[in-house]
C-alpha cells in the first residue's frame, strides 16, 4: 500500500525512524555502560524495604517497585530538564534563534538538529544539539521529553525490563514497561516521575490525542486506546492518515522486527498482544481529579498506601532557642510545594520534609499531583481517617504565651472534612476545635498564659482520600499554607 499524501509519508518515515532505537537497545556495551551509572544496589535496597512494608503485596511485585524507584532516581538525581541554556558570564537565560547545522562531532551522536541560542546581554552564542544517541545522553544528562524518554527507556532495557518507546503525535514521548506480574504494559513518564496513570495527558493536560504508537525490540503497537477515556472523540480526530494505511505500516514494521524470532518467542508476544487488545476494549474511566489507571488505582498509589500505614511517630517537639527567648517570639512556617519548613524566628531554612517536625501522624502522606501541579497532605487511600500533630513546649523557659497566630490552609471536596484541634497545656484532654475557616488566619488569646500546646489536623470522610486536603498549594506557589506565630510574655511571679 502506497501513501497518498504528505501526512501519510511523514507517518511512515516517523515509524521507520522509531526503529533506530532498537540498535541502541541491542548494543551490549552501551547497556553495560548504562548499568554502571544506575545505583542498582541502592535502588534494590529501597525497593525491597518498600515492598516489605506493603500489606497488599498480591497486587504489586518487587520488579514493579524497583521500576518506581528507577523513575524517582532518574528524575530526582540523574536527568535535568533543558529549555534554554543560561549564559555563563551574565547568568541570564539565552534566546532561541532557530536551528543551525550540526558539527561532525555532534552528528556522530545522531544530533540531526542543533538549536542556536544567543545571550541577550553579551551576545555570546550557545548550541543545544538534540542528541539522539543515548551513549551521549548518558553523559549530557539533559534535554526535553525526547531525550528523557530515550535515555530512560534504555536504562529500563539495561535493567532487564521489556520496555517500549512511545510517541504521541501531538508531540510528547514517554516509556512503557511490561509488568510480568500484572501481565500488562505500564505507562511511565520519566519527565514527570509518573507510573501507570495513562489518562494524565487527556484528563490532566487536556491533550487532544490522535495517534499514540509504541515500539519495543520486537513489536510495534497502536496504544492510543490506553491513553483515552473517549474512543469516539479520538476516532473523529484521527485524520492524519487512513486507518488501513496505519495498519499496513504497523504490519510492515512488525514483520521486520519479528523476522528472526522463534515460534515460542512469537507465541509469548501473541499472547501479550491478545491480552493488551482485550484491555483496550474497555475504556478507562477518569474520576474527577484523581483519576486512576485502568485497574484499581495506580501502582504508585498502592505503594504510597503501604508506606504511610507503617510510618512510626516522630515525637518531635518545638522548643525555643536562646534567640527566640530573647525576642519573646517564635515563628515557623511550612511550604507543601517545597516540602520545607522555615523557622522564621531563628532565620533558618529547614530542609526537612513535612514529617520531620511532626509529633505524630497516622495514615497521612504528602501527595504531589504532577499533572495538576499541586501538592497537599491527605489521608492515605483505604483509610477513612488520618491525622497529623505538631507539639510545642516552652515549659523550660520563663515565658508564657500571650498571643497565638495561626494560618492553616486546607481544602475539602464533597463530603471530605478537615478539623483543627488545639490542646492547651498538652496534657489537657479538652481541646479547642476550629473549623477550616476559623484558622485561615486566626489570631487568638485563647492560649494566654499557657506554656505548651498540641495542634492536630484531622482529615476524615469523603468517598475518596482526596476529598480532605491540608496545605494544598500549586507547585510554583511561594506561599506558606502552614504558619504558627507566637508572641510571649514573662511569667508573672506568683506571690
Ligand atoms: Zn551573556
Amino acid at each position: 500500500m502506497e501513501p497518498i499524501n504528505e501526512e501519510e509519508k511523514t507517518l511512515y518515515t516517523k515509524l521507520i525512524n522509531m526503529l533506530s532505537f532498537i540498535d541502541y537497545w541491542e548494543d551490549d556495551s552501551l547497556l553495560q555502560y548504562a548499568l554502571t551509572l544506575i545505583p542498582v544496589d541502592e535502588l534494590r535496597v529501597k525497593a525491597t524495604l518498600k515492598y516489605s512494608s506493603i500489606s497488599e503485596s498480591d497486587s504489586i511485585d518487587i520488579d514493579d517497585v524497583l521500576l518506581l524507584e528507577l523513575l524517582e532516581w532518574f528524575k530526582g538525581s540523574f536527568f535535568k530538564w533543558m529549555d534554554a541554556p543560561k549564559c555563563d558570564s551574565c547568568d541570564v537565560v539565552t534566546e532561541n534563534k532557530g536551528f543551525i547545522p550540526p558539527t561532525d562531532d555532534e552528528a556522530r551522536w545522531d544530533a540531526r538538529r542543533v538549536e542556536h541560542f544567543v545571550c541577550p546581554r553579551c551576545e555570546k552564542s550557545y548550541r543545544f544539539p538534540r542528541f539522539n544517541h543515548p551513549r551521549k545522553l548518558l553523559q549530557t544528562r539533559q534535554g526535553r521529553c525526547g531525550e528523557w524518554a530515550n535515555c530512560f527507556t534504555l536504562l529500563c532495557v539495561a535493567l532487564g525490563y521489556d520496555a517500549r518507546f512511545v510517541i504521541d503525535w501531538t508531540d510528547h514521548v514517554w516509556t512503557e514497561v511490561y509488568s510480568h506480574f500484572n501481565k500488562r504494559w505500564l505507562h511511565c513518564d520519566p519527565c514527570e516521575n509518573v507510573c501507570d496513570k495513562p489518562l494524565m495527558y487527556e484528563v490532566g493536560w487536556k491533550k487532544k490525542l490522535k495517534h499514540v504508537i509504541a515500539v519495543s525490540k520486537y513489536e510495534i503497537q497502536d496504544v492510543t486506546w490506553r491513553y483515552t477515556a473517549d474512543f469516539e472523540e479520538i476516532r473523529k480526530r484521527r485524520n492524519v492518515c487512513r486507518e488501513e494505511f496505519l495498519l499496513h505500516c504497523i504490519l510492515t514494521v512488525q514483520e521486520k522486527l519479528q523476522k528472526s524470532l522463534s515460534p515460542p518467542q512469537l507465541k509469548v508476544l501473541l499472547e501479550r498482544r491478545a491480552r493488551e487488545l482485550a484491555e483496550f476494549l474497555s475504556p478507562a474511566k477518569p474520576e474527577n481529579e484523581g483519576y486512576s489507571g485502568r485497574t484499581s488505582g495506580s501502582l504508585s498509589w498502592r505503594l504510597a498506601r503501604g508506606e504511610t500505614s507503617c510510618l512510626p511517630p516522630n515525637y518531635y517537639v518545638f522548643r525555643l532557642s536562646t534567640d527566640e527567648i530573647k525576642q519573646k517570639f517564635f515563628h515557623i512556617k511550612y511550604s507543601c510545594a517545597l516540602d520545607k519548613y522555615v523557622r522564621v524566628s531563628s532565620q533558618s531554612i529547614q530542609t526537612e520534609d513535612w514529617k520531620s517536625f511532626t509529633f505524630s501522624q497516622k495514615n497521612i502522606f504528602r501527595k504531589v499531583e504532577n499533572d495538576w501541579k499541586v501538592s497537599y497532605l491527605a489521608h492515605a487511600e483505604g483509610f477513612s481517617k488520618g491525622s497529623v500533630t505538631w507539639k510545642f513546649d516552652f515549659r523550660d523557659t520563663n515565658l508564657v504565651i500571650n498571643t497565638l497566630k495561626l494560618n492553616l490552609h486546607s481544602r475539602t471536596f464533597n463530603s471530605g472534612n478537615v478539623k483543627w484541634l488545639l490542646f492547651p497545656n498538652s496534657e489537657d484532654e479538652n481541646s479547642i476545635r476550629y473549623s477550616p475557616e476559623d484558622v485561615c488566619p486566626l489570631e487568638t488569646t485563647d492560649l494566654k498564659g499557657s506554656t505548651s500546646f498540641i495542634l492536630t489536623a484531622e482529615m476524615t470522610g469523603g468517598d475518596s482520600w482526596q476529598h480532605a486536603q491540608v496545605f494544598r498549594q500549586s507547585l510554583d506557589s511561594t506561599m506558606f499554607p502552614f504558619e504558627v506565630e507566637i508572641h510571649f510574655e514573662e511569667k508573672v511571679p506568683s506571690s
